[in-house]
């Protein structure tokens, strides 16, 4: 039996068509690894979102084929930079076994098997549903890609074109994978999308991501089902309501605003009315953790515009953002803009945002100091006779917002909830006992 394993990159969509595709590879009798010394066959599941993704999926690439040159396992590439690339890549990696862009991961292992396919297999897309899913993390914690592609056209990004239009999928199907996920002992949900508040709009004419919520609230298994990547625009009323009446729901949102003056969100081709929907949201959920993420350095960008995010920074909407530094990438529109701004002055000004922000995250955190929360463990490490566990917290997302940590005799359940009371912080991580 064949072995394969997959290096999955990238964003947390990628990370759910790894598993789908494991899922795939395992129904059809190969033997899934995660060591690629003992591999017979590699996928890179790739990324290039931005520069420096690609570099990293390159990088990734070639350290495989180092370990193709001593165990001759074949390697094939897949996902956002072969479809970005396409036949091109095959000159910078000839040793490569085999390409497949966005829309046709399900056909890799009919690529592997059967010559006839070719090298090479394109098209914009997503493996957006598959029956066999094997989740790559032991935690209690999985996402859930509720549609592919986007139907807006930022002028920096080209999701667009890897990923092609927004393709929502049925509810019915969402809610039956989220039901066997929870049976699986999945306890946190985490909804992923390029634009996960477009949800529906495709499929049902209609914003339909509030009865997708409500229905996904009703496993109760789930302790917490959590929004990311939302888009301001199409936050509705409903939605907001549905976030009020269901507790499992987490007080938590990801809306990704990337800036907040006029001159440079109309460039941005981004929705002006983003200081309105953000003000809305706290007005009516005023206890909610809002996250967001901010591109510096964007072309025509002023310090009069700088200055203006952090004044709306400092109004302490929210407790975590992500900075960017612009990434000029030719196949965007935003690369033929004029006044491109220096990437040293694109750093300056994210590290004056990330400095700005860690204030306003710390006084937060001080001010709940003493509050009782509920914590889902995901470590706990014996060292020195003391017990060291790290977990989250409803207004923490995987690997972006920090952990909770503790220090404590005895050991706690890795996939249980406890009650912890906040002490302080450290650095992004919250301190509790
Ligand atoms: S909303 Fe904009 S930034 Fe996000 S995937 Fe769509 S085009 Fe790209």
């Amino acid at each position: 039996m064949q072995k394969v394993a997959i290096v999955a990159l990238g964003c947390p969509k990628n990370i759910v068509e790894a598993e789908y595709l494991l899922g795939i590879f395992k129904n059809k009798g190969f033997e899934i690894s995660d060591n690629l010394d003992e591999a017979d066959i590699a996928v890179v599941h790739t990324c290039s979102f931005i520069k420096t993704a690609k570099k990293e999926s390159e990088k990734s690439i070639r350290d495989v084929l180092d370990i193709k040159k001593k165990t001759g396992l074949r390697v094939y590439v897949s996902g956002c930079l072969p479809q970005l690339l396409k036949e091109k890549m095959s000159t910078f990696f000839p040793n490569i076994d085999g390409f497949v862009g966005t829309g046709t991961l399900k056909n890799l292992p009919e690529l592997i098997f059967n010559k006839s396919f070719g090298k090479f297999l394109f098209q914009p897309g997503g493996l957006n549903n598959s029956s066999h899913r094997l989740l790559s993390s032991s935690i209690p914690s999985a996402y859930l890609k509720i549609a592919e592609g986007c139907n807006h056209r930022c002028s920096f990004c080209i999701v667009p074109v890897l990923r092609g239009d927004y393709k929502s999928r049925k509810i019915d199907s969402l809610v039956s994978e989220a039901r066997a996920l929870a049976d699986s002992g999945i306890r946190e949900l985490i909804l992923v999308a390029q634009d996960t508040t477009s949800y529906g709009k495709d499929i049902y004419n209609a914003f339909a991501l509030d009865k997708l919520l409500i229905k996904l609230s009703r496993i109760k298994e789930l302790r917490w089902i959590r929004l990311l990547y939302a888009y301001p625009s199409s936050i509705t009323d409903n939605l907001i309501a549905v976030f009020e009446a269901h507790k499992n729901i987490c007080k938590y949102i990801d809306i990704p605003i990337q800036h907040i003056s006029k001159s440079i969100l109309s460039a941005m081709r981004r929705p002006l009315n983003t200081v309105a929907v953000i003000e809305k949201i706290k007005n009516k959920l005023p206890d909610i953790v809002l996250r967001t993420s901010i591109i510096t350095g964007f072309p025509g960008e002023t310090e009069k515009d700088i200055n203006e995010l952090i004044a709306f920074l400092n109004q302490g909407y929210f407790q975590y953002v992500g900075v960017f530094e612009y990434s000029n990438q030719k196949e965007a529109d935003s690369s033929r803009l004029k006044k491109h701004v220096k990437n040293s002055v694109a750093k300056e000004r994210r590290t004056l945002i990330e400095k700005t922000q860690y204030g306003i995250f710390k006084s937060k955190i001080d001010r709940m100091c003493g509050d009782t929360i509920d914590v889902l463990i995901e470590s706990c490490l014996k060292k020195n006779n003391k017990y060291h566990i790290e977990g989250r917290s409803y207004f923490q997302s995987p690997e972006i917002d920090g952990n909770m940590m503790l220090t404590g005799d005895r050991p706690l359940v890795v996939g249980k909830f406890y009650k912890a009371t906040i002490k302080g912080v450290s650095g992004y991580n919250v301190i509790v006992d």
